[in-house]
């Protein structure tokens, strides 16, 4: 490759940090994720995570993790705990322990204090509703607040008192003095500290100011000597802030730069969404497997690797745009192909009677568990004279042969692994459905050894009855019947798609799955990928449909 082609197969980030590294500007890497933790973490995060820890593997540099708990009405242990838990099962490496901004409390008050003793904040005493009607609107200069020029005593005074709970939540702020003229409505003297009379889930009661977002997230990223903070692009009309308050403080000159988020068709993310969809019970939890949170796609059966894949394809851009959800399931596909051993799943069960096949002759029959790995070797799979394919393979009245490779009276299969057959009559129960059919086999025909010469088509799955185990598979579609719902006007609960889950209460798998633990992965051969639910027990296994085999949404 030439050095133009390297450059060019770096995302603008990369070539950034190699242009830097190369010119000196910076010796070294840092970045951070910094969720904050009120709620679980969902694809968009994921592409974050994958990108900053990314960057820091590639260029032998650092990535923290950083909660940015300064909401503490809003967060909990419990998001922080499930947060630390998703990152781990990605497989990245966050150090020795995991940071909080509200480690920083005490080092951001000193700051503000700084930036008072500077003249450079005030605190203010107007309503919030005063203080939003002063800063007016980009297009015409906005009304300076008459505590604006308050000595620097008397803000050091206010400020202390704030602190020590002395005024009511919402009578006072802090603000940052910058430009009340400046068109970035993020320079019109931002409040950066606020009373909120909320224990904290990890400095309980000792606060009762917090800073706000701006005023914690570039300190927190100078305090951790980030060289490169990434955030997205609704971020940028704040960076003009962040670099006034990192050189007003005189401290680490650490460097924000905007990406776009992800956006997925048929996909909600946002956590306040996400949250009300638990909340109202449109799902049964965080981890429901129709939910793009991790813990969901982790439970659904993506892998690590699919959804680092993922976000390596979908890259790094600098415009929003969104992404097909089929490249997600593109991914789990592609890495589950070569990883799942293939196993048979009969989801709507039809009996098939062997009519020459002695009563209680067990024959074991080779099945191969992975054709894309050879290493994965055969399992045993008992074949008797009563078996169960799916329903959907046999047809009373088929179209013709040309047409149709599966049974149908007269026609003839192979039983994958076993024997060709040939459907010899049905029984119909009195509603008019088949309850079972019965066939013959060819002794001739046994998979591997087959002296017969016949050619046929079709070949199906199949379980042996007497060994087959009961299990329940659960089959997930979108969650969202609409492709953008950015573009919606409506309420985004009324874009549910009503057919998100449906449950397979009486499927029957092969005897092999017994003993299948949660977590389990599989191929139930011609219809999708499945792992095995928590929810399953020693009496009933439960599966869930990670993907079926093919993107079969785009036909419809
Ligand atoms: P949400 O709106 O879902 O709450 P957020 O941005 O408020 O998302 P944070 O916990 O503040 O969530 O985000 C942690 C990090 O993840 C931030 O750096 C943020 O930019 C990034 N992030 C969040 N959503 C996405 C997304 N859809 N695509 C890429 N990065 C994202
Ligand atoms: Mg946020």
């Amino acid at each position: 490759m030439s050095e133009n082609e390297k450059r060019e197969s770096l995302n603008f980030i990369e070539q950034m940090i190699e242009d830097d590294l190369a010119s000196g500007k910076n010796s070294f890497v840092q970045t951070r994720f910094p969720p904050e933790p009120n709620g679980y973490l969902h694809i968009g995060h994921a592409k974050s995570i994958v990108l900053n820890f990314g960057l820091a593997e590639k260029y032998n540099g650092k990535c923290n993790l950083r909660f940015d708990d300064t909401n503490p009405e809003k967060e909990s242990t419990e998001y922080v705990n499930a947060i630390i838990e998703d990152i781990k099962w990605l497989g990245y490496d966050y150090g020795e322990k995991a940071l909080f901004t509200s480690d920083y409390f005490d080092t951001l008050y000193e700051y503000a204090i700084k930036l008072i003793k500077k003249g450079k904040a005030y605190v203010d005493h107007q309503s919030a509703e005063e203080i939003s009607a002063g800063k007016t609107n980009p297009t015409i200069p906005g009304i300076e607040s008459p505590y604006r020029n308050n000595s620097v005593e008397q803000n050091l005074e206010e400020f202390e008192k704030m602190r020590a709970g002395e005024y009511a939540e919402g009578s006072c702020v802090l603000r940052a003095k910058i430009d009340m003229t400046s068109p970035n409505m993020h320079m019109r003297d931002p409040i950066i500290y606020r009373i909120k009379k909320v224990a904290h889930h990890r400095t309980g009661d000792k606060w009762c100011i917090y800073p706000n977002y701006d005023f914690a997230h570039g300190q927190s990223d100078s305090i951790e000597n980030v060289t490169y903070s990434l955030c997205t692009l609704e971020f940028r009309d704040h960076k003009p802030l962040y670099d006034w308050l990192i050189d007003e403080l005189e401290i680490f000159p650490s460097k924000q730069t905007e990406f776009a988020r992800l956006n997925l068709s048929y996909t909600i993310v946002s956590k306040r969404k996400l949250l009300q969809l638990v909340n109202e019970g449109h799902v049964a939890g965080w981890d429901d497997p129709r939910m793009p949170t991790i813990s969901a796609l982790r439970r659904r059966g993506f892998t690590p690797d699919s959804l680092k894949k993922f976000a390596h394809k979908v890259g790094v851009a600098r415009r929003d745009g969104i992404t097909d959800v089929a490249l997600l399931e593109h991914s789990v596909r592609e890495d589950l192909n070569k990883k799942a051993n293939r196993v048979f799943g009969i989801q709507n069960p039809l009996k098939v009677v062997i009519t020459n096949w002695p009563e209680d002759k067990e024959e074991i029959m080779q099945a191969v568990n992975n054709p894309e790995d050879e290493t994965a070797g055969t399992r045993d799979m008992p074949f008797t004279r009563e078996l169960y394919i799916e329903q959907d393979d046999f047809l009373e009245n088929p179209p013709s042969p040309r047409k149709w490779f599966r049974l149908g009276p007269d026609r003839e299969v192979r039983l994958k692994y076993g024997y060709i057959v040939k459907c010899t009559g049905f029984k119909k129960a009195d509603d008019g459905t088949i309850e079972e059919i019965y066939c013959e086999y060819d002794p001739d025909t046994k998979s591997g050894q087959d002296t017969s010469g016949k050619k046929v088509k079709g070949t199906l799955g199949w379980v042996s009855a007497k060994h087959a185990v009961e299990a329940e598979i659960r089959l997930y579609d979108r969650l969202f019947k609409t492709e953008n719902l950015n573009t919606i006007d409506d309420d985004f609960i009324n874009h549910l798609n009503p057919d998100s889950l449906t449950i397979v209460p009486n499927a029957l798998v092969e005897p092999s799955l017994k003993d299948a633990k949660a977590g389990g992965q599989f191929q139930f051969e011609r219809q999708g990928y499945f792992i095995v639910d928590k929810e399953s027990t020693d009496d009933k296994l439960v599966f869930n449909r990670t993907v079926t085999l093919r993107d079969n949404w785009s036909k419809k």
